[in-house]
């Protein structure tokens, strides 16, 4: 069996008033992310993980921020559109660990949900998609709560 191996990493800056959407899901917040799509830094860094391990270069290269074709995009399109990518390699999921880094609001309520809808996209069970959550200790721009970032490390196999 041919195991690879691909981490992500994604920032995106915090603004008043726009929705937050993370992990697939809108999380009540009166801060949201800014971004070119919806700004879901959590489903950012999985793509980049998986288009790594098939070295399939980046999100960018495939869905470029100044394309208009993907202003205010379902970040959840993005991932599936990488799945067919990683599969016309031959490739399928094993699995996925991730951190998400906010100071707030608290993220644990949600991540069950952001699981769900992470496993069904992936098409891998949910106890195959693993979401940490933690602060940055109210020091640098996360944690002044200027930013969120999320890091996430796959596993992709070829049989
Ligand atoms: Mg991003």
């Amino acid at each position: 069996m041919n195991i690879r191996i691909g981490y992500g990493v994604d920032v995106h800056r915090l603004a008043p008033g726009i929705p937050l959407v993370v992990g697939g899901i809108e999380i009540p917040s009166d801060i949201g992310a800014v971004g070119h799509s919806d700004a879901d830094v959590l489903l950012h860094a999985i793509c980049d993980a998986l288009l790594g391990a098939a070295n399939l270069r980046d999100i960018g290269y495939h869905f470029s921020d100044t394309d208009q074709k993907f202003k205010g995009i379902d970040s959840k399109i993005l991932l599936a559109e990488v799945m067919k990518l990683i599969e016309a390699k031959g490739y399928s999921v094993i699995n996925i660990d991730s951190t998400i880094i906010l100071e707030t609001p608290k993220m644990n309520p949600h991540i069950p949900e952001m699981q769900k809808v992470i496993a069904g996209l992936l098409k891998v069970d949910e106890d195959a998609v693993s979401i940490k959550a933690t602060t940055h200790e109210k020091v640098d721009s996360f944690g002044e709560g200027k930013a969120i970032k999320s890091y996430a490390a796959c596993l992709i196999h070829k049989s």
